[in-house]
C-alpha cells in the first residue's frame, strides 16, 4: 500500500463493474467513466451522447452538480462540478496528493470534500494550469484545510506569467467585474482577486518528480499567455488545462486581452505527439483512449490552422477587417464535432484576434481612426432619414426580413439617437431579441443581452 491515508473503499468504481476495476469493466468502451458519490450513478451512457453529439453539455452538467470523480486508474482523479468550472485532477504520490487546479470558490469545498472521500493525505503540490479564477481560487479553501490541521501550506507550482496576470486582474478589478458580469450576466458581480501566489515559477518547461510521481509541465499560449499542460508519462495521462474544453476555441472573447489561436495549435500539435491514452480537458467529461484522444486534438489544431491560415491569406493581400470577417469562416466539419461547437466562444471573434493580433485595434476603415461621437453620427443620420423613428423603422424591417447584422446597426443609430424614446427603444430591444435568438455562442447572446436590458428598461421609462 502506497499510503496510509488512502481510503480505498471510497474509490468506488461504477454499478456496472463493481466490484471489478474500471479497466475491466464490459460498460466501459473507451469511454469516461464518472461515478457520482451522491447520486451513485454511471456516466457512460451519457459521454457516449455527448460524443456523438446527441446530449448538450448542460445535461452533464446536471449529472455533475453534485459533484462527480472520474477515476483515471488507481491514483488518479478528476472531480467535476459543473461545465463552468475547470476540471481539478488529484494524483497520490508518496509525498502526499498534487493537484491540479482547485476550482472555485462556489465549487471549492464540495470538490475537496469529493477528494477527501478518496484520499485523506496532506496536500503536497498544486498546479495552476494558468491564472482564471475557477482553476485558481479555490486554493483559499485548501489553505484553510491545511492551516487547520496544522498542515503546511502546498506548494503551488505555475507559469510565470501567473503572477502578471493576478496584478493585471488588481490593477483592472473594476472592469474585469463588469466584463465578467456581462459575460455570464451576472450583474453587480465583483471578480474575486486575491488568490495565493505561485511558490514555483517556469518559462518554457518544468520537469518534477514529487513522491515517486513524474510530471512534466510544458508551457503553451492560447486561452491565455500563462498556459500550462501537465502530462504524466508513466500513467500517459494528459492534463490539457483550458487548451481542450469541449466547444470551439475560446480565443477570441471580446472582452478579454489578446488571445493566441496560432500558439493554441502549437500547443495541441505538441500535445497530440505524446499520444496520452487519457485526455483530461480543462472543462468537461474525461476522454480515454489514444484515438478519440488524438481526434480530439488534430481536430481542435486543425480548426484553428485554418482560420489563422485563411486571416492571415487576406491580411496579407490587403483585406481589410471588414473584408475578413465575411469572407474567413469555419469548414462545417468542424463546427458539427461534439468538441467544437461555438457554443461559447464565436470563431468570428477568433478572427478578429488573429487579425489584432498581427496587425493592431485599426480595422483600416478611416472613419474609425478617430471617429466622431456615435450620437452625433446617429442624430446626423436621424436627421437626414426624417426622424430616428425611421432608422427604427427601417430596422425593424431588416430584421423581419432575416439580415440581422444591419438590423442591429440601425436599431443602435435609432437608439442612439433617440436614447429616451420609449417607443423607438422597443423596437431597438425587438431587433437585438431578434439577433440573440439567431446566435449559437454565449458569448454573443451574453454581450448582446447587454444592450438588449438596457433597450428594454429605456422602453419601459
Ligand atoms: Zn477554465
Amino acid at each position: 500500500m502506497k499510503n496510509p491515508n488512502v481510503n480505498r473503499t471510497a474509490s468506488l468504481p461504477c454499478p456496472h463493474c463493481r466490484p471489478a476495476a474500471p479497466s475491466a469493466c464490459s460498460g466501459l468502451d473507451g469511454a469516461a467513466h464518472v461515478y457520482s458519490e451522491t447520486a451513485g450513478m454511471t456516466q457512460n451512457a451519457l459521454f457516449e451522447r455527448l460524443w456523438a453529439g446527441t446530449a448538450a453539455m448542460e445535461e452533464w452538467t446536471a449529472a455533475v452538480s453534485d459533484g462527480a470523480i472520474t477515476p483515471i486508474g488507481d491514483d488518479i482523479i478528476s472531480v467535476h462540478t459543473t461545465y463552468f468550472c475547470g476540471n481539478v485532477t488529484a494524483i497520490r504520490s508518496e509525498a502526499g496528493l498534487i493537484l491540479i487546479d482547485t476550482a472555485k470558490p462556489e465549487t471549492a469545498r464540495r470538490t475537496l470534500e469529493l477528494v477527501r472521500t478518496w484520499d485523506a493525505s496532506p496536500i503536497h503540490t498544486v498546479i495552476y494550469t494558468h491564472g482564471h479564477i475557477d482553476h485558481t481560487s479555490g486554493i483559499t479553501v485548501i489553505d484553510a484545510e491545511a492551516d487547520a490541521t496544522g498542515a503546511p501550506r502546498p506548494r503551488i507550482v505555475a507559469h510565470r506569467n501567473v503572477q502578471r496576470r493576478m496584478e493585471r486582474y488588481e490593477a483592472s478589478h473594476g472592469y474585469n467585474s463588469l466584463a465578467q458580469g456581462q459575460q455570464f450576466n451576472k450583474p453587480g458581480y465583483v471578480y474575486p482577486i486575491g488568490q495565493r501566489r505561485p511558490d514555483t515559477i517556469y518559462d518554457d518547461r518544468l520537469s518534477l518528480t514529487i513522491g515517486g510521481v513524474a510530471l512534466e509541465l510544458i508551457h503553451g499560449r492560447g486561452e491565455t499567455d500563462d498556459a500550462t499542460f501537465v502530462w504524466m508519462p508513466e500513467a500517459r495521462v494528459l492534463a490539457s488545462g483550458d487548451f481542450v474544453i469541449w466547444m470551439f476555441p475560446n480565443a477570441g472573447n471580446p472582452r478579454k486581452v489578446q488571445r493566441y489561436a496560432a500558439e493554441w495549435a502549437v500547443a495541441l500539435r505538441t500535445m497530440a505527439r505524446l499520444e496520452p491514452a487519457v485526455l483530461i480537458p480543462g472543462h468537461g467529461p474525461v476522454i480515454f483512449g489514444e484515438a478519440r484522444a488524438a481526434q480530439v486534438l488534430g481536430d481542435g489544431a486543425d480548426a484553428l490552422e485554418h482560420l489563422v491560415g485563411e486571416t492571415l491569406r487576406l491580411m496579407n493581400q490587403g483585406a481589410t477587417l471588414d473584408q475578413i470577417l465575411d469572407a474567413v469562416k469555419v469548414p462545417a466539419r468542424f463546427l458539427q464535432k461534439p468538441y467544437l461547437a461555438a457554443k461559447y466562444d464565436d470563431p468570428e471573434f477568433l478572427a478578429r484576434g488573429i487579425y489584432h493580433f498581427y496587425a493592431g485595434w485599426f480595422d483600416g476603415n478611416a472613419a474609425h481612426l478617430k471617429p466622431a461621437r456615435t450620437a452625433d453620427v446617429a442624430s446626423e443620420l436621424a436627421q437626414l432619414a426624417g426622424g430616428a423613428d425611421k432608422l427604427a423603422a427601417r430596422a425593424a424591417q431588416l430584421s423581419d426580413d432575416g439580415r440581422t447584422r444591419l438590423a442591429v446597426h440601425l436599431a443602435e443609430l435609432a437608439g442612439a439617437a433617440a436614447p429616451e424614446d420609449a417607443h423607438i427603444q422597443a423596437i431597438r430591444a425587438t431587433v437585438l431579441k431578434a439577433a440573440i435568438d439567431g446566435e449559437t455562442s454565449l458569448m454573443a447572446k451574453a454581450f448582446l443581452g447587454v444592450y438588449l436590458r438596457d433597450a428594454e428598461r429605456r422602453s419601459n421609462g
